[in-house]
């Protein structure tokens, strides 16, 4: 096994505000922690300085006149008719270096998915990815340049056959509408429900893809509140058997921390045990496996969340000094440890989310489950 670990000191370089949610850092705290744990230094594991990515690169899926106007909002300079494409509006700021900081993010996932082309690696990992709201020209959800249809695009043109699973809270929108006739990129997003968080108007159960695609789509909009057992209880039914019926040569995840019951934007209540669990099954599925950041607006989270998603990646088991065991796991009192604790929502609120968790399940088992040949 060969796994690399994509970084570079220049993301955390980049600032627009101190109230801008979008943490900068979100490399920079992964990268530490895993080094002070020792997470890095395995003689399977390297740790790769992106390059940023080529205009070439960016215009297979962005428009020119689009990366034009990028290059102008990195100078700082705003003009109102940038708003007609995401930019400078408040989650989207035109900023000095933005797209200095998206085109190195766009660079990041592309050396990931070069190494993977080129078997020099079998899994990659680069926390500042994973940027799914991105259109070919807008700007949207803190996304200018999407790294993830770039990287996806350049492994089709290798003629790879690519599972793309997206568990960030919000419904990976402009991936699924990028590919959303091709049966060669199966599409799975666990998200938040529209019907609570944004994009609101995609990311329902009801879309399956069309043409050749149809069956190669599947959303499962969790409801609000919902928890660590409701939502394994889902991907464990969901993603083994579609990986195994697939055979994807790569999976390509997106693993959002912004699931978790902390996360000031959304409304989950996942604790990292579950989002480590789902990583592990990911992991386990993949032939090869492209992994990306993208959100989560706590550092805390994502410094811990992360770093036990490369720890499980790569099968390791962080040792933490400070570290109980209690009931076969462990973890320390306050925000060092890196493991949540449990997280306890009422009765009622599980007993609500499970019966809708059930109902999507129920649905996906019907509609799509026959197409890709799953029987259950
Ligand atoms: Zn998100």
């Amino acid at each position: 096994m060969k796994s690399v670990f994509i970084h570079s000191d220049e993301f955390a370089k980049f600032k627009v505000s101190k109230d801008w949610p979008w943490l900068t850092e979100r490399s920079e705290v992964t990268y530490k922690r895993c080094k002070a744990l020792e997470l890095l230094d395995r003689e399977w594991i390297k740790v790769v300085k992106p390059k940023s990515a080529t205009t070439e690169d960016l215009y297979t899926y962005h428009t020119e006149e689009y990366i034009e106007l990028l290059k102008q909002a990195d100078q700082g300079i705003f003009e109102e008719s940038m708003l007609r494409y995401g930019l400078g509006t408040l989650e989207c700021p035109v900023a000095k270096g933005v797209f200095a900081y998206h085109r190195l993010a766009a660079g990041a996932t592309l050396a990931g998915t070069d190494l993977l082309l080129q078997s020099e690696a079998d899994i990659a990992f680069s926390p500042t990815g994973g940027f799914h709201h991105a259109g070919p020209d807008f700007a949207s959800g803190f996304c200018y340049i999407n790294d993830v249809n770039i990287g996806l695009k350049k492994m089709l043109s290798r003629g790879k056959r690519i599972l793309y699973v997206d568990i960030d809270a919000h419904h990976g929108d402009l991936v699924q509408e990028a590919f959303y006739d091709d049966p060669n990129v199966l599409k799975i997003s666990f998200h938040e429900s529209g019907k609570t968080l944004f994009p609101w108007k995609t990311g329902f159960e009801t879309e399956i893809g069309k043409g050749k695609g149809k069956g190669y789509n599947i959303n499962f909009p969790l409801p609000e509140n919902t928890g660590d057992d409701e939502f394994l209880w889902a991907f464990e039914r969901i993603l083994p058997p579609v990986a195994e019926a697939f055979k994807p040569d790569i999976i390509c995840a997106v693993i959002g921390v912004d699931i978790i019951f902390s996360d000031p934007m959304t409304h989950l209540q996942l604790t990292n045990n579950a989002f480590t669990k789902a990583v592990k099954m990911i992991n386990h599925a993949a032939p090869k496996l492209l992994a990306l950041g993208s959100g989560g607006y706590v550092l805390d989270n994502i410094e811990r969340s992360w770093t036990l998603a490369w720890a499980a990646m790569n099968d390791l088991e962080p040792k933490e000094e400070d570290a109980v065991t209690f009931g076969g796991m462990f973890w320390g009192d306050g925000l060092s440890s890196l493991v949540d604790r449990p997280y306890f929502l009422p009765d009622d609120i599980r007993k609500k989310t499970t019966k809708e968790v059930k109902r999507i399940y129920r649905y996906i088992k019907k509609t799509i489950f026959p197409i890709l040949g799953i029987r259950v």
